[in-house]
């Protein structure tokens, strides 16, 4: 693991206000936060996962099929397998059916019934399908056929030996299929990182309780926790931290023991009962990033303790879900050696927006099909506390900052949800 060292960022005087707020010339890109995540990744050992469990999760061998797919010729159709030739009335002597091959062999002047992917009895070469035959005394009437009609070969899917699946793919439902169509009844796939979410604040309250004075309804937890399962992560724990110093660390001390990678939600900004950014500091976690040129989620924290990871979303609910995305999510795919996946693509503005000075800005959109290509229309308004601003958004519009607006029209990187 590479052992850049990040220095702090130096105590700032602000018009004579002491802050450690770093100067936005600190700040770094949101491509370098993302660089310095992925640079602390090692990749996570492996496990054998049944099929059945196996659902989005990444593999972690190179799948070979020891048989052909089809494994033998098989009918494409119902029908009748025979010798191909001119139209004929053959005599029926047996039937093949799926599962339950026909111990007959077809002879010229015969045919055998068969059903779609049954085996293709000894002696016949073509199929052809009960629509095209009438049924006569004795047996059936059928049109002149070609050789190999209705005829799946064996290994026309799949051959003996060939790679099915390859290293690194996040398994979904026609990846399971494929794998057990080979025969396979468990992947090797990498382990799943166990994140650990806490959530800061003493004015958070569990939905379902009174609102104490002061109070409000926390949701990050909620919202992280899911978006770690979403991102492939198994909960491992989940907590609510007091705002002191003694109850942060002490949380913390817990959450790096149990997991791979910790989450905390709030207190990594600079106010006085801001406590992460110190009791990871003391707890050993060294700092790779404190504050992204972004918006929402400029005080994003980010250190490493050997191989475990630690973020600082801010408390902020869409600044937690959008820093979660941005770094933590590409985080938990490289741990489980996700093979990289496009997860950019590029819109058209469907109305103008204003750019910010400093600060890149990720703008929640709907995305829409049309004529002129994808168009990304703001979900609404976009301040950092306005959760709903998430509801319906399919991605986040990359607006790089700078002066003045970005017009309708204007092509710009949606990161996709
Ligand atoms: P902080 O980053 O701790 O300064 O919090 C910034 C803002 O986010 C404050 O208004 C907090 O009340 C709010 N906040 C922090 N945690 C949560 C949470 N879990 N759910 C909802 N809002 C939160
Ligand atoms: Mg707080």
């Amino acid at each position: 693991m590479s052992q850049r060292s990040i220095v702090p960022p130096e105590t700032a005087d602000r018009g004579g206000i002491p802050t450690r707020l770093q100067p936005v010339s600190d700040l770094i890109s949101i491509d370098e936060a993302r660089r310095r995540v992925l640079d602390a990744v090692t990749r996570l050992g492996h496990e054998d996962v049944p099929l059945d469990a196996a659902l989005g999760r990444v593999l972690a061998e190179d799948v070979t099929s020891a048989i052909d797919v089809p494994p033998f010729d098989s009918s494409g159709m119902d029908g009748y397998a025979l010798i191909a030739g001119p139209e004929a009335g053959l005599e029926v002597i047996g039937e093949a059916r799926a599962g339950h091959p026909s111990a007959e062999a077809v002879q010229p002047g015969a045919a055998i019934r068969i059903s779609t992917g049954a085996p293709v009895p000894e002696g016949a070469d073509a199929v052809v399908p009960v629509e095209r035959t009438a049924a006569v005394k004795g047996g059936v009437r059928v049109p002149a056929t070609e050789p190999g009609a209705n005829i799946r070969r064996a290994g026309e899917d799949v051959c003996a030996g060939a790679v099915v699946l390859h290293r690194g793919v996040v398994l979904g439902p026609a990846e399971l299929g494929v794998a057990a169509s080979v025969g396979r009844a468990s992947l090797r796939c990498t382990r799943q990182p166990r994140v650990f979410v806490l959530i800061t604040g003493d004015e958070l309250t569990p939905p379902g309780e009174p609102l104490k004075p002061g109070g409000i309804y926390g949701s990050n937890g909620f919202a992280l926790a899911a978006q770690v399962e979403r991102a492939g992560g198994a909960l491992a724990g989940r907590g609510t931290v007091p705002d002191t110093a003694e109850g942060t660390r002490a949380a913390l001390d817990d959450a790096l023991e149990a997991a791979d990678v910790v989450i905390v939600s709030g207190g990594v900004s600079v106010g006085p009962h801001d406590h992460v950014k110190d009791a990871l500091r003391d707890l050993g976690v060294e700092e790779r990033f404190w504050g992204v040129r972004l918006r929402p989620g400029k005080p994003a924290w980010f250190g490493t303790r050997g191989d475990t990871l630690a973020f600082g979303l801010p408390g902020n609910p869409v600044s937690a879900m959008v820093t979660f995305q941005l770094f933590a999510r590409p985080a938990l795919a490289a741990l489980q050696g996700a093979a990289p996946r496009a997860t950019r693509t590029s819109a058209l503005l469907a109305q103008p927006i204003a750019r910010n000075r400093r600060r890149d800005e990720a703008v929640r959109v709907r995305l829409t099909h049309t004529d002129a290509g994808l168009v990304a229309e703001p979900t609404g308004a976009q301040g950092s506390h306005m959760l709903t601003s998430m509801l319906g958004a399919d991605g986040l519009a990359l607006i790089l900052h700078g002066d003045g607006e970005l017009a309708a029209g204007e092509r710009v990187d949606v990161e996709l949800l």
